[in-house]
């Protein structure tokens, strides 16, 4: 058994998952982010404690754990260097954790913990080389390579979000430079597009939102775009047309099986997969197919702790003496 936990700025996501990847538990609690970091960590023991209670199964039989955490961490040594929404710097957690909890702690980013979900027992089943984007207020996205997270130097490899699409007139982004993916396929760039669209007066249905509600979010323009609204369609198909450019671009890198799309902006379905395939098929080489590529996430929420009994599963591996347990 793997205890996993998806720690976040507002709320840590646990689970309790098998070795087949099964949950057959889990929980979420609000972080007790302004107490500090070892309180935080204090909180993954009562979690445990509470989890296993309301499961009858013993702390004891919990063979090693998994933490993610939304921000740069040093994997050797297990170090958050930098975790803003924590208000983490530096904070050395595998350590911390595995004191608390006493058994085996591995840290990932959060990102990486959803992609190796993914991986794991999601959408990208039974591969080792997939490409997790989640579409969201930014993008997310965790590169594994023959089962492995890429770290990267000073750990930011993955950040395609702030992949250069635009190379003139694009938006600014908030990494301070203009033109990034972020800026044109994220859930936010297509309600920022969807916005515009209401305000030129070119989306009679975005219109009467955004005088209702006073904004336009992604799932509006998705909404506006099914009952046939030609504006909003647009702004879809511009995302899906930068994000499927990326993706042909990135694709001649390590050439991932798959491609596995999530978040808000992902819910479009095929409005958003169809023009995202065409533009990665028509700017892919060699006959490269996107049909084949890029796919749905299907974990949803759980991809992230599903992922961190994986990487728990991993951990506990690698530190057994050479096989010889096995
Ligand atoms: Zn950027």
């Amino acid at each position: 058994l793997y205890l996993c936990f998806d720690v976040g700025g507002t709320s840590i996501k646990a689970g309790l998952i098998d070795d087949l990847g099964n949950i057959l538990g889990k929980m979420s609690v609000a972080t007790r982010v302004q107490e500090g970091a070892d309180n935080v960590v204090a909180q993954l023991a009562e979690i445990r404690n509470e989890l296993c209670r309301n499961l009858g199964i013993l702390p004891s039989s919990v063979r090693a754990a998994g933490i993610g955490v939304p921000g740069f961490i040093e994997i050797e040594t297990g170090i958050v260097t930098r975790a803003v929404n924590l208000g983490w710097y530096n904070v050395p957690v595998t350590e911390k954790a595995a004191q608390v909890l006493g058994i085996p702690v591995a840290v990932i980013n959060d990102a990486n913990a959803a992609a190796l979900g993914e991986m794991w027992q999601g959408a990208g089943k039974g591969e080792d080389n997939v490409i997790c984007l989640t579409l969201g207020t930014g993008i997310g996205a965790g590169v594994i390579v023959d089962g492995k997270a890429v770290i990267g130097k000073n750990g930011l490899a993955g950040e395609i979000g702030h992949f250069c699409v635009r190379i003139e007139n694009g938006r600014r982004c908030a990494c301070g430079k203009t033109g990034c993916l972020e800026t044109e396929s994220s859930a936010s760039a297509i309600g920022y597009y969807g916005t515009v669209e209401a305000e030129k007066g070119n989306s009679p249905l975005l219109a009467v939102k955004l005088k209702e509600v006073g904004k336009i979010t992604s799932r509006d323009v998705t909404e506006a775009a099914r009952q046939g609204d030609e504006a909003a369609r647009n702004v879809i198909e511009q995302a899906a047309f930068y994000l499927g450019f990326a993706l042909a671009n990135i694709f001649t890198v390590n050439a991932p099986s798959r491609f596995i799309i999530g978040g808000g902006a992902a819910a479009a379905g095929d409005l958003l997969f169809k023009p995202t395939i065409s533009s990665f098929t028509r700017f892919s080489f060699a006959g490269i197919k996107g049909e084949d590529i890029i796919v749905p996430a299907i974990l949803g929420n759980d991809a992230g702790i599903i992922g961190l009994a994986k990487l728990a599963d991993m951990k506990l591996k690698s530190t057994y003496p050479s096989g010889k347990d096995e």
